[in-house]
């Protein structure tokens, strides 16, 4: 056993593919400290730059004893879950929220508990692997659309909607390797003509896009059509955990059925505490997510001046590199530079699409984005 899998961790290494961990010390103004050295994070996923806000620090340290030690449904419910609960629904303007313990947790038990053999489960081809694994989980049919071809959707919904029971669409609306996004229209449209249910993940958008910062569901208002949002507070919201916003009904159906809701202890209120003061700050401070996103055209199109081919429409910009080795070598010499920035490899992402992906967030100005350029520009030869 022991020799199998150093043979296995041998071949990963050798394929350009291993994957490791390092210590990080979070700092100011979109920086980290790894092993003593500051880097440019262009690797967060903090996108407002909100994770050390005080308005969210201080609540993050309030909330008395931390441990609630019960699941929801036991005796793991403080009137902070519910009231994040109230604040969650109102901000994705649905009639109610669950909270769930991460987004991963969400994500499988959402569709395990809505979906079983009968079940046939639309997906993008780049989906999530908590989306993934949700509908292994569940036992459903999968069939997966390429990617963002809402006319291969239709085509595989007209040729199968008769063989099963029923139909869940689902996909994200930012992607978080490729930072762009499906057209959301006429996926409600194939929704409805196909009388399938419809959930969306917006993890990567909550925060960052619509008039109040609640995702793309609000910039395409369609959240009426949409059977579940889904996101997490994870990533712009700067906090912890995630929320599936839905009607009362769906929310009274998960709650009994739901097993990684049921099954797991409840968040500590500490976190809630920093969950809803997070919502504050993204009411209260619009401007963060204007200039990220004017911040992330901006850059897109300096990369396209210098020749690259930056992809998506959102603060997440993949540049493509193609080969595994090559683009661990650039992300090596990109952190010489003093910018942190990963390679994204298969499994992440398919064969033959290495990448480097940047995320930008609200802290990295127009000086370090001009910097960072200089620096790709050097190390990629241009
Ligand atoms: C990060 C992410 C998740 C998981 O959220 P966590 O709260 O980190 O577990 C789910 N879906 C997508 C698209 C994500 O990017």
């Amino acid at each position: 056993m022991e020799q199998r899998i150093n043979e296995l961790i041998e071949m990963r290494k050798s394929e350009g593919l291993l994957r490791s961990m390092c210590d990080v010390e979070p700092s100011r103004g979109g920086k980290v400290l790894i092993e003593g050295e500051e880097y440019v994070n262009l690797s967060s996923n903090d996108y407002l730059s909100i994770a050390s806000h005080p308005d969210i620090v201080k609540a993050m340290q309030g909330g008395g004893l931390p441990a609630t030690s019960s699941s929801r449904l036991m005796t793991g419910t403080r009137k902070e879950h519910s009231l994040l609960e109230e604040k969650v629904a109102a901000f994705k303007g649905k009639e109610a929220a669950v909270v769930f313990n991460s987004g991963y947790q969400a994500n499988i038990g959402i569709i395990s508990a809505l979906c079983s053999r009968t079940t046939a489960v639309y997906c993008d081809k780049l989906s999530h692997a908590s989306i993934i694994d949700g509908i292994k989980l569940s036992g459903a049919k999968m069939i997966r659309f390429r990617h963002n071809d809402m006319d291969h959707l239709e085509e595989l919904l007209s040729r199968q909607i008769g063989n099963y029971k029923k139909s869940l669409i689902i996909t994200e609306t930012v992607f978080s390797m490729d930072g762009d996004t499906p057209d959301l229209k006429r996926l409600t449209e194939l929704k409805d003509k196909y009388d399938c249910m419809l959930m969306l993940d917006e993890a990567h958008a909550t925060g960052v896009f619509g008039e109040n910062g609640s995702g793309l569901a609000e910039e395409a208002n369609i959240s009426a059509s949409v059977d579940i949002i889904m996101g997490t507070f994870s990533k712009a919201l700067g906090g912890f955990g995630a929320y599936a916003a839905t009607s009362s009904s769906l929310k009274e159906y998960l709650i009994n059925t739901c097993r990684s809701f049921i099954y797991s202890t409840s968040l500590p209120v500490n976190i809630i505490l920093a969950d809803i003061a997070s919502l504050d700050v993204v009411r209260l401070e619009p401007e963060r997510r204007k200039e990220l996103l004017a911040n992330s055209d901006y850059m897109r199109e300096r990369l396209t001046e210098k020749g690259f081919n930056p992809l998506g429409g959102s603060q997440i910009i993949p540049i493509i590199t193609a080969d595994n080795k090559r683009t661990l070598k650039l992300s090596e010499d990109l952190k010489k530079k003093g910018f942190w920035v990963t390679a994204v490899r298969p499994p992440t992402v398919p064969d033959g699409e290495s990448r480097i992906r940047i995320s930008l967030n609200y802290d990295h100005k127009r000086t370090d984005i001009d910097a960072f350029l200089e620096a790709l520009a050097e190390a990629s030869g241009k």
